[in-house]
């Protein structure tokens, strides 16, 4: 039934909080509501999410005048960079995750977790219904809606099967903590039963056959971590089995770790085909069926099957249905995520939020807007402007959109005249005129170039300190904008947008090596990277209790191997 005819709402009392039930179900929240409305002079922030950007987001909130009402359906922020590590027992689970309220009980805002998922968002009517995870006293899940001065959408993104037949119900996903946990008993299971005495040998093969499909950071990792652990613990466990064990990483176009440097891919398939595992390129999976997978060849269109034991899903991300749902109703249903502006509201909605995985600033709407700024600065409408009035134009344009800039660093290029310079093929001399309408084409190349940023912790967690800092100062920039001129109407933007700062990128490789690209195009693969990025991930851990124990997961397994209970 759809969500209007479940709602009957019956509390509208002070607090942030409404209950809400289905017909005849209703449901007593009343200290849910007591001890929201506790403070209802404050302005009500509701953070949905506490992955990466919501959490980065809560760490960094200190101003005291916001009462915090925090909604995920996880109560704990885990640390999805070492979930391969997890797999297979390199690292505990326990060492990754930490209690959401251990991180909000620091906090100088008054902040309040609720267990629940967003089931749907009212911006008319500045509400949030929400589902409980829980089920208290067998009444069904409890549901409740909760309003908001601000919202923050950090709800990141959902497993994304293409709609290939057989994924959902045969692969093993590798997203949350529960996926790598499940990848881990699964592959010990296949090695038990592999040992089993009644098995006839291709049925042995078919077991201990894994397939990784999708040969990103995630997949390359994952079928690292298992090759290290097949070759460093299964072949003293599971000694009449270990030959028979092979590793598989299908990958559709023609690389793997293609948004890494050319260098790295080399290295990463040559590694890969010196351990043993076979990495097809341009073969895409089409069916996944309960013990074979069926893959096309992209170039000659074949179709083939191959028997597998286990086959992990790492393919990309997609939209999460309570945010499809909320784009349609904002009119951006044709969208794969939520557009916003460079100050990370959600277009056309009063402060809604969005960051992390779940949005993206609007490149095309940021393309209309330096065309709009080259309008506006040409105060004659000839159609020129001058160098110097174009420099001048050019630097609004790099500080409101921090993209270009970073384009033209990327690009190697000083500004967009030499961009028009290349874009012309001959030089344009300082003292000519520019035209705005050849500066349009030249920025048509920027906007095809730049990318939309990476879906990444790195990204997520600097919207997420961007935000809280902006929020932390929201009084003071009202009365002393601090941001850019506006171009649409007078006077200057709140706040400077959000700038991305690249800090490089890593992908282990197994075999204690790692390839990592660090800013300014410096590529480092092997032991050493493989110490920066022990160094790097225990230091971006986000308490001291996990660093603890990551720290000493990794000494234990050093020492005594990596632990293949069924538990
Ligand atoms: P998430 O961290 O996914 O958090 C989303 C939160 O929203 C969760 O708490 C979830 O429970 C909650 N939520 C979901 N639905 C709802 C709802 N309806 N209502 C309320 N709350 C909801 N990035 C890197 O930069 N480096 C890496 O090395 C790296 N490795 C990775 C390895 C793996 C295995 C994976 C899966 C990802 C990796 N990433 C890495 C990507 C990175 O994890 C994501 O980009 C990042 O988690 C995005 O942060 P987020 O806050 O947008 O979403």
């Amino acid at each position: 039934p759809s969500l209007s005819k479940l709602l009957i709402v019956f509390t509208v009392s002070g607090g942030g909080l409404v209950a809400y039930s289905e017909a005849g179900k209703l449901n007593d929240n009343s200290n849910a509501g007591e001890l929201v409305g506790a403070n209802n002079r404050k302005k009500k922030v509701v953070v949905l999410g506490t992955g990466w950007a919501g959490t980065s987001f809560l760490k960094n909130l200190k101003d005291p005048s916001y009462d915090v009402q925090v909604i995920s359906p996880r109560n704990y922020f885990a640390f999805t960079p070492l979930l391969p590590s997890v797999t297979c027992g390199t690292v505990e689970s326990r060492s990754v995750v930490e209690p959401i309220r251990n991180i909000i009980r620091k906090k100088y805002a008054e902040a309040y977790y609720w267990e629940a998922e967003c089931i749907k968002i009212d911006p008319e009517n500045k509400k949030v219904y929400c589902r409980s995870n829980l089920s208290i006293n067998g009444n069904g899940k409890e549901e409740f809606a909760v309003d908001y001065d601000y919202l923050v959408i950090a709800t990141g993104a959902r497993v994304n099967t293409f709609n290939i037949p057989g994924v959902e119900e045969n692969t093993f996903f590798l997203k949350e903590v529960e996926d790598a946990q499940k990848i881990r008993r699964t592959v010990i299971d296949c090695f038990e039963k592999a040992s089993l005495p009644t098995l006839s040998d291709e049925e042995r093969k078919r077991l201990l056959h894994f397939v990784i499909v999708g040969g990103g950071p995630t997949g390359v990792e994952f079928a690292a971590q298992l090759h290290d652990f097949v070759n460093e613990d299964i072949v003293r466990l599971y000694p009449k089995v270990k030959d028979l064990v092979k590793i598989t990483l299908l990958e559709a176009t023609d690389h793997i770790l293609n948004m890494f440097d050319k260098r790295i891919t080399a290295f990463a398939e040559e590694k890969f085909h010196r351990d043993g595992i076979d990495v097809k390129t341009g073969s895409m999976v089409v069916k996944v069926g309960e013990k074979e997978i069926s893959t096309k060849d992209v170039k000659r269109g074949e179709i083939t099957s191959m028997p597998y034991g286990m086959a992990v899903w790492s393919t990309g991300i997609g939209t999460r249905p309570v945010i499809m749902e909320f784009m349609k109703h904002i009119g951006q249903g044709n969208r794969r995520v939520l557009a916003t502006d460079e100050w990370l509201r959600v277009e056309g909605q009063e402060n809604v939020y969005a960051l992390g995985d779940c949005a993206t600033i609007n490149q095309r709407k940021v393309m209309e807007d330096i065309a709009a700024i080259f309008q506006k600065a040409d105060k004659d409408n000839s159609g020129t402007l001058t160098v110097k009035e174009f420099q001048e134009v050019l630097n609004d344009i790099c500080e409101r959109y921090p993209q270009v800039e970073l384009y033209l660093k990327n690009k190697k290029m000083s500004n967009l005249v030499d961009l028009l310079k290349e874009s012309k093929g001959n030089g344009v001399k300082e003292s000519i005129e520019v035209d705005i309408e050849e500066f349009k084409s030249a920025l048509s190349q920027v906007d095809t170039d730049m990318k939309n940023l990476p879906a990444t912790a790195q990204v997520a967690s600097q919207q997420g300190v961007y935000l809280a800092k902006c929020f932390n100062r929201m009084e003071e920039c009202e009365k002393n904008p601090e941001g850019p001129l506006r171009f649409r109407g007078e006077g200057r933007h709140r706040f400077h947008p959000f700038r991305y700062r690249h800090l490089g990128q890593f992908a282990p490789l197994g075999g204690e090596q790692t390839a990592a690209q660090l800013p300014g195009d410096w590529v480092s693969i092997g032991h050493s990277s493989q110490w920066l990025w022990y160094s790097v991930y225990a230091s971006k851990q986000v308490s001291w209790r996990t660093r603890a124990l990551v720290v000493s997961d990794w000494v234990r397994r050093f020492i005594f191997g990596r632990d293949s209970s069924q538990i």
